[in-house]
């Protein structure tokens, strides 16, 4: 059966690029998404985005320059895209629904455990099912536990109208931020679960068919659901896993004088391990690594794989450490104090080129130095200064400690004005070229620079008069 009409239920991260991509290469499809958010429903609709995402590859695309999310949205909303809060609506007309709404990590058992919640998928499946008045192909996009697909068509089965069926893909997505267009115009691979049955082959073919407008069929790969399910909480699991291996080294080589970059470099030059994600940091945030590992975590608790699961907490515990190490380190490096001095924190994004700060480093070191009494300047580019108040609101609980202590800059210059040290938390390309001589005279001498991203030239920091400490490699004075 054609796919004519889609709708993607949750307009995030996810189901806003991906819908946006979908309706730009297809223009004889309708995609609606939809989202309960009218807040973020009218963002979509307006001009200033609720996320932001570049685009490094115009070839690919039919569009003409700079081809980023932005330049999508406009040439196709209105046309045949659209952002709704009508929910209803939108799943009654569709083929197809994308669900594609967040699942949160869930603590419980008094603080102890941890895993996927799956109430607003839960809760999407449910109106999807009572909606419907004809059938349709549902997709789970959202990143959920193995076997999630069943609870889905078990929920959507308890609660359909006579004549209307439901057949679950499983449609994982593997876009990271920042590069999210580039992602998914030339995807690795895309991945579909589906049953093995005439229906859930037919299903995978209509998926497919919509995909193969614009990537190439050997990269689109089908296997059963649960592999599906478990291939994308792994995909992340590996990736983390990569960072923690090489954080893991860090500290030794400050000890030892031995440099994490020449280490990194020496072992991704094996065509068998590979040069990516073997960049040494404050560690690594974002929504995904660690949740998804806590779930695979939590599903092997479940199942009494007790070895498997201490093996992927340790990654956790790892990124944990790292973070932790960080922040000492500054607090050893500046006398043992950072009580009533001031601190400028370089980046809050979890990662550059997006304004996420999910799960982001620059939150436990901010928490951390807040907690020694520093007060702080922050200056990131795309972070919206409300949502930097909230995070550190959330995470000291203590507004009134953040409304004293914090200060949201504009430009990073005036930021390190009279400050004592700057850190660096995330890896903006910006941050590199700034005038550090500049910057240097307008600080509190020693003025100190801490780079948990490695994107500074010491030597030259050091030349200028900084105190600069780096991961992963000892600087001699
Ligand atoms: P998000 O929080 O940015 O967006 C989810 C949206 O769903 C929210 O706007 C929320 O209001 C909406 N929503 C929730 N329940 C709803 C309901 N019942 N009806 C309508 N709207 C509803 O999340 P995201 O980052 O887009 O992630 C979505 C899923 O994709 C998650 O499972 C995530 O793990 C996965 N994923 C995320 C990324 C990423 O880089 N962010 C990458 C790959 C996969």
């Amino acid at each position: 059966m054609p796919v004519n009409k889609i709708c993607c239920i949750g307009a995030g991260y996810v189901g806003g690029p991906t819908c946006s991509v979908i309706a730009m290469q297809c223009p004889d499809i309708r995609v609606i998404v939809v989202d309960k958010n009218k807040d973020r429903i009218n963002q979509w609709n307006s001009d200033l985005l609720p996320i932001y995402e570049t685009c490094s590859w115009p070839a690919a695309i039919t569009l003409s320059e700079e081809p980023g999310l932005e330049k999508i949205v406009f040439c196709c909303r209105n046309r045949n895209l659209f952002f709704s809060t009508d929910i209803e609506a939108a799943i009654k007309e569709a083929d197809l629904i994308f669900i594609s709404v967040n699942t949160p990590t869930k603590i419980f058992g008094e603080g102890k455990g941890r895993a996927a919640d799956m109430k607003y998928v839960e809760e999407a499946a449910r109106t999807i099912a009572t909606i419907s008045t004809s059938s349709k192909i549902v997709v789970e996009k959202s990143t959920v536990p193995v076997k999630a697909a069943e609870s889905i068509s078990k929920v959507l089965r308890a609660n359909q109208k006579a004549g209307v069926t439901f057949e679950v893909l499983s449609n994982p997505e593997f876009l990271s931020e920042g590069t999210a267009i580039d992602n998914l115009i030339n995807a690795d691979r895309v991945l579909i679960g589906h049953n093995d049955t005439p229906e859930g082959k037919d299903a995978f073919e209509d998926l497919c068919s919509i995909y193969t407008r614009w990537i190439p069929r050997d990269r689109i790969i089908g296997t059963n659901t649960w592999s599906s399910e478990l291939s994308k909480l792994a995909s992340n699991a590996f990736l983390a896993q990569r960072i923690s291996s090489i954080n893991s080294l860090t500290a030794l080589c400050e000890i030892t004088g031995a440099d994490v970059s020449e280490v990194a470099l020496a072992i991704g030059q094996d065509h068998r391990i590979g040069p990516k994600f073997l960049q040494a940091s404050v560690g690594f945030g974002g929504s995904c690594f660690q949740k998804d590992i806590l779930n695979i975590v939590y599903i092997c608790e479940c199942l009494s794989l007790r070895e498997v699961a201490a093996y992927w907490q340790q990654v956790i515990d790892m990124n944990e450490y790292q973070k932790e190490r960080f922040t000492k380190k500054i607090i050893e490096t500046m006398f043992h104090s950072v009580s009533e001095k001031t601190l400028t924190i370089f980046g809050f994004s979890f990662k550059k080129d997006t304004g996420d700060t999910r799960e982001s480093p620059s939150i436990t070191v901010c928490k951390r130095l807040l907690d020694e009494g520093a007060r702080l300047h922050i200056y990131d580019p795309k972070v919206f200064h409300e949502q930097i108040i909230n995070d550190l609101v959330y995470a000291t609980r203590d507004p009134e400690k953040v409304n004293k202590s914090v200060n949201i800059f504009s430009d990073p210059y005036t930021a390190a004005n009279y400050s004592h040290a700057i850190v660096i938390c995330t890896e903006w390309d910006e941050f590199i070229n700034l005038d550090y001589s500049n910057i240097y005279y307008s600080m509190k001498k020693p003025a100190y620079i801490f780079d948990g991203r490695k994107i500074l030239d010491h030597q030259d920091l050091s030349l200028i008069g900084f105190e600069v400490f780096t991961i992963g490699k000892r600087i001699d004075k």
